[in-house]
């Protein structure tokens, strides 16, 4: 395991507030912030319940939900709350997602007086046309004013969550707004493939009408293209969706979920491990909060894990990082495991460095095919 990877677990906060939905969207938040109050409440009493199991974290990340929807004061309580609950590792990492939409000279002097050291900022396209399509509340000149008040005034790192993949995009419509994102010489950039669920507003509209979708391959040439020229610009290519400046730039938060470092994950619909166990709370503000009030966790399901679930986690998600799989894994694989493995590696999609079996640029493009396949 890498160096920035420590095994101190992080913590996740799931700020369930929006102000409005995005149709193409299936993580859990309301746009009524009637319940904010109560919630925070709720929120406090989850913190103590797990303050004996989890006391030490180097990663924290607001995300939601949209976190910058609430105000720099309600922020600042959730924030005073996890300090006095929690401790922070020296030189931890501290994430915010934030909406271009939010960002002002309040918001932006609040992120300077908090430990918060990176922002993500979801701009997802420069291009109007694209953002409309995607329901988002901010046009491209926020989208630009918001990178610059954060590059000027935030003093955090910043990362730039990018959508490409969307209906009707062009290849020249995304690599423009690449090119407009490399301007900002953002820390950190996620670049995710639109994928449309069905039981979304946007998946709904689309219904049969599947032909609108980008196929597999014109997806694949997004892919490669933006790879390419990421790392052109010098960014390293760490996993499928994730490019970063430097080594050190990686998120260190999202690397625990793909290596099965503990977290614990607070508020409405988040999901925690600890070993071999899985758990989440109820998608439900009102459960959450009702539930906190009588001492109870809001814990929907569990799950634990055996060794087998670990291996083949493991090697899902190995496949989908830089960090590769671990060869000793291996000599675990059944003989049509094996070799599928080494067909992989003859057809460019693996190769082997030290005693790890890594995704080439190819293999990152179609990793969830070869985990499928495996
Ligand atoms: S702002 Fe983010 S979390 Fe909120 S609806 Fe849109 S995509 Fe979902």
């Amino acid at each position: 395991m890498n160096d920035i990877t420590k095994n101190l677990p992080g913590l996740y906060i799931h700020i369930p507030f929006c102000v409005s939905k995005c149709p193409y969207c299936n993580f859990y938040s309301i746009t009524d912030q009637s319940a904010l109050p109560a919630w925070i409440d709720a929120l406090r009493l989850e913190m103590t319940i797990y303050a004996d199991e989890f006391d030490t974290f180097d990663t924290i990340y607001l995300g939601g939900g949209t976190p910058s929807t609430l105000s720099p004061k309600a922020l600042s309580s959730i924030i005073d709350d996890l300090y006095r609950t929690f401790s922070m590792a020296d030189n931890g990492e501290f994430t915010m997602e934030a909406n271009p939409g939010d960002m002002n000279d309040d918001v932006l002097s609040f992120i300077r007086d908090t430990p918060i050291n990176r922002v993500n900022l979801g701009v997802q396209s420069f291009d109007d046309d694209i953002l409309a399509y995607l329901g988002r509340r901010h046009d491209s000149k926020k989208a630009r004013q918001a990178l610059s008040l954060l590059r000027k005034k935030g003093g955090a790192h910043i990362g730039i969550d990018l959508i490409y993949g969307v209906p009707a995009q062009s290849m020249e419509s995304w690599m423009t707004t690449l090119e407009e994102a490399l301007r900002y010489k953002p820390e950190h950039l996620s670049c995710y493939e639109l994928t449309v669920e069905t039981d979304t507003p946007l998946g709904q509209r689309l219904g049969s009408r599947s032909e609108e979708l980008v196929g597999e391959e014109q997806a694949y040439s997004f892919f490669m293209t933006t790879s390419e020229r990421l790392e052109e610009a010098g960014y390293i290519h760490y996993e499928v969706s994730n490019f970063a400046l430097r080594e050190e730039l990686r998120s260190r938060h999202n690397m625990k979920y793909w290596n099965h470092t503990p977290y614990l994950g607070l508020g409405p619909s988040a999901h925690s491990l600890k070993g071999n166990r899985r758990w989440w709370n109820f998608s439900s503000l009102e459960r959450y909060i009702d539930d906190l009030r009588q001492n109870l966790l809001p814990v929907e399901d569990s799950e634990t894990l055996d060794e087998e679930d670990l291996r083949l986690e493991r090697i899902f998600l190995g496949l989908r990082t830089k960090e590769g799989i671990d060869g000793n894994e291996f000599s675990s694989f059944d003989p049509v495991q094996t070799g599928l493995l080494r067909q992989c590696m003859a057809d460019g999609l693996l190769e082997r460095r030290d005693n790890r079996i890594i995704p080439t640029r190819r293999g990152l493009a179609l990793a969830d095919q070869l985990a499928a396949a495996l």
